[in-house]
């Protein structure tokens, strides 16, 4: 594949990556490596709809930012793009994937170019690859990954996850994604196992995540944390189905949204009983711009599980926390080149425990900034502690955090961005708090993780919009629903409701990679976009 690629593009040269999930793409990003070429995996946008500006608005930004000199999807998308009226697609040097696969046998790997090693022979400062984020806060940023940067931080991954030849690692998690090809190099690195599952699968059945576990003695599954709920509700065996044995994990990474205890402990008691160890239970922290892994908590499930409620977190006590840290600035500990501070995000002071901050992180992982953008790359990249000019730069990674105890555990407590002003601006509370009050107010008629809370802007009021089970809990009246959303809202967080929205199955806007977009559902709602089932409007004084 990677000689094929050399036929059309040069080494150095950058290749859009549109192939679906899967060994295709896997091999792909490979010969991207083998060849010398900056890939960009990117989840394809549905062909269908490339006719509109919103289906291909973030192809064409991709296209524009990282100047491609192919792209390489499947061929059936390829048609589509050609009969698409979109000019800037079709200009593209398009490259089916069928036909690089098709290519070369093992003699010819030698000519492919690149060098031994996993990371093509590229040089430590070199681009290795651009990698997007997801999006969840706005347009998606290309972020700038060395190879130097992807070496240590897969390093850093494999030996906090202990990932060695002996290891299986079970993911659904599309390789386009941040946290799927960091999973994807880890293994092969570790010279691991992998099984791969679709996404599309697991959606469709979420139960597969937990049978490709149990088949193949995974020792090592990564997890959003989003679709743990899936799971709860959906993962009923098929009748007869051989009994699950998940007795082989050594390590369930809940990833990429707020880990609660709650759902987690509900998990542990439900596949306990299938084997499943509790201290498997791995509440990790990343992000693109550090490459993907910061952190993750303490191994051994009694001090995780336990330490939330030991600490008696004031409003926090339903979260895990996502690392033990290191000292602040001697930084040593389990990973001691990767440093992370909390700090007041104005003066870059560190925070006492216990107070919210601003997570900074400053490793070798550190990307090298977003692509084509100098000023929002200084922002992010180039944030430095007072008194430490010469230091080493740390990342400002918008997520609020707090850190306590004597084992000084980080807690994340969720993204400045989405947080919300309450109490005429006098108190912030974390959007999830807010979703997760809302959902337990009616677990059996709303569907977990599509639960979204924003402010509105004007009048400004907290507006709720929840997706309702399909099916099932239709026969509570919506009123009612809205009422417990509203009342369930201010008994647990102390925060009026304004609006609650009940959405049918899908109106709640989500990045591919299953994250919450809340500022894309404000504009929905704004618009009336949002497919609405019910409204309720409240007020002070009109209760109903
Ligand atoms: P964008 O930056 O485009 O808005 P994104 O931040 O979701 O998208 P990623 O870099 O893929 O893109 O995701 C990293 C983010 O995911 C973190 O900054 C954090 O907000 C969230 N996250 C990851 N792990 C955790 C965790 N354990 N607890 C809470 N949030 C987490
Ligand atoms: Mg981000």
């Amino acid at each position: 594949m990677a000689l094929g690629l050399l036929e059309t593009v040069r080494r150095g040269d950058t290749v859009l990556l549109l192939a679906a999930p899967g060994l295709r793409l896997v091999k792909l990003i490979f010969a991207c490596q083998r060849a010398g070429l900056v890939a960009v995996p990117m989840s394809p946008p549905d062909a269908s709809k490339l006719g509109t500006p919103a289906g291909r608005r973030h192809l064409l930004r991709a296209v524009a930012q990282t100047r491609p000199a192919a792209a390489v999807a499947d061929a059936g998308y390829i048609e589509a793009v050609m009969e698409s009226p979109v000019a800037a697609l079709k200009r593209l040097r398009w490259v089916p994937v069928g036909h690089l696969e098709s290519r070369g046998g093992p003699g010819d790997t030698a000519a492919a170019g690149g060098g031994p090693g996993y990371y093509g022979g590229c040089a430590p400062g070199e681009t290795y690859l651009i990698q997007y984020t997801s999006g969840a806060t706005g347009a998606p940023r290309p972020v700038v990954v060395t190879a130097g940067a992807a070496a240590h931080n897969v390093r850093a991954a494999r030996k906090a996850y202990d990932l060695h030849p002996g290891s299986v690692v079970a993911s659904w998690l599309p390789q386009y994604h941040d946290c799927g090809l960091m999973f994807l190099l880890l293994t092969v690195v570790a010279g691991a196992t992998c099984v791969l599952a679709s996404p599309a699968a697991f959606v469709w059945r979420p139960r597969l995540w937990l049978e490709l576990v149990a088949e193949f003695r995974a020792t090592c599954t990564p997890f959003p944390s989003f679709a743990l709920p899936l799971v709860l509700r959906r993962g009923r065996p098929a009748h007869g189905a051989r009994p699950l044995d998940l007795g082989s994990l050594r390590n369930l990474i809940l990833v990429n949204e707020p880990i609660y205890e709650s759902s987690v402990d509900e998990f542990v008691e439900k596949f306990g009983r299938a084997g499943l160890d509790a201290a498997s239970i791995s509440p990790s922290y990343g992000l693109a711009e550090n490459c993907k892994f910061v952190s993750t908590a303490w191994r051994g499930a009694d001090a995780k599980l336990r330490s939330g409620r030991q600490l008696s977190l004031p409003s926090y006590k339903k979260l895990l926390p996502s690392a033990r840290l290191p000292p602040l600035v001697a930084s040593s500990g389990e990973e001691p080149e990767i440093d992370i501070v909390v700090v007041d995000g104005q003066t870059g002071v560190p925070v006492e425990d216990g107070v919210e901050g601003e997570i900074w992180v400053s490793s070798p992982s550190n990307a090298s900034g977003y692509l084509g953008q100098p000023s929002a790359s200084r922002e992010v990249f180039g944030a430095r502690l007072p008194g430490r000019a010469g230091a080493r730069c740390f990342v400002r990674t918008g997520d609020c955090g707090v850190v306590r105890g004597t084992e000084r555990y980080l807690y994340v407590l969720g993204r400045s961005a989405d947080a919300i002003a309450t109490g005429d601006g006098r108190r912030r509370v974390h959007a999830h708090y807010l979703e997760t009050a809302a959902f337990g107010s009616s677990p059996g008629s709303l569907r977990g993780g599509c639960v979204a809370a924003f402010a509105a802007p004007s009048p400004s009021s907290v507006v709720v919009v929840a997706e309702l089970q399909k099916g099932r809990g239709n026969n509570v009246h919506p009123s009612s629903i809205c009422d417990g959303i509203r009342r369930a809202v201010w008994k647990e967080e102390g925060v009026k409701v304004g609006h609650v929205v009940l959405a049918e199955s899908g109106g709640v806007p989500k990045t591919t990679s299953g994250k919450l977009l809340r500022g894309s559902a404000r504009e929905m709602l704004a618009g009336e976009l949002i497919p609405k089932v019910f409204e309720a409007l409240y007020d002070e004084d009109d209760r109903g």
